[in-house]
């Protein structure tokens, strides 16, 4: 039996009540909603079926700010996938970013990258020693291609780091080279998106070397 006028009055007005729980919950979930009129049981009775109809629309609305808020920088997969989820803050930022460039990343950090210390392990298993670099090994230089030599000190990459650099904001003379490996491999929310489009870049070029 539904409970009189009388009855949801002095169950908001009890420390446990239902109705006291709903407004509390209405209050801390729903930007834009007044709770409910809780002045006179008359009131109260009036705004219950008032306040429990605008709640879908208003929840739609508050979905789709959060959706647009993000949906310029953010990973669109994962926008899709976590629309109207609660948003999963811990995950490593370079998830977030545009697919390409967070994968670009995720490659770097698994080595799945076809720079020469990787493609010599597997193509006639050359020393580590003698993976070297072939832009660098035209200048005389004789280094090794690895991840580090490409970050920091090739300078067929310069034009490209400077410019990632330049755009993710990093300090490179507050840097050791093990920090700033640190935030190639796990880049931080304002620097991933500069980052993953270095990486992109450049393993997009390195990729085509060999095809
Ligand atoms: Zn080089």
């Amino acid at each position: 039996m539904a409970p009189s006028v009388q009855e949801m009055f002095l169950q908001y007005h009890s420390k446990y009540g239902w109705l006291r729980t709903l407004r509390q919950v209405i209050k801390s979930q729903f930007d834009d909603i007044t709770p409910l009129d809780c002045t006179t049981p008359e009131t109260l009775m009036a705004s219950i079926p008032t306040t429990l109809s605008l709640l879908p629309k208003q929840a739609r609305l508050q979905n789709d700010r959060k959706y647009q808020s993000q949906v310029l920088t953010a990973s669109r997969l994962l926008l899709h996938r976590n629309y109207g989820k609660p948003w999963i803050q811990d995950v490593k930022p370079y998830l977030h970013i545009m697919l390409p460039y967070g994968r670009a990343i995720a490659r770097l950090r698994v080595s799945a990258h076809k720079l020469e210390v990787e493609r010599r392990r597997y193509h006639n298993q050359v020393a580590r020693e003698g993976r070297l670099c072939q832009d660098c090994a035209l200048l005389d230089q004789v280094v090794v291609e690895d991840e580090e030599h490409v970050a920091l000190d090739c300078p067929s990459w310069a034009r490209w780091r400077d410019g990632m650099i330049k755009a993710a904001g990093l300090d490179q003379s507050t840097l050791s080279r093990k920090q700033f490996m640190a935030a190639m491999m796990d880049p931080k929310p304002g620097e991933a998106l500069a980052v993953g489009a270095f990486w992109h870049r450049v393993f997009g070029k390195v990729d085509k070397r060999w095809t």
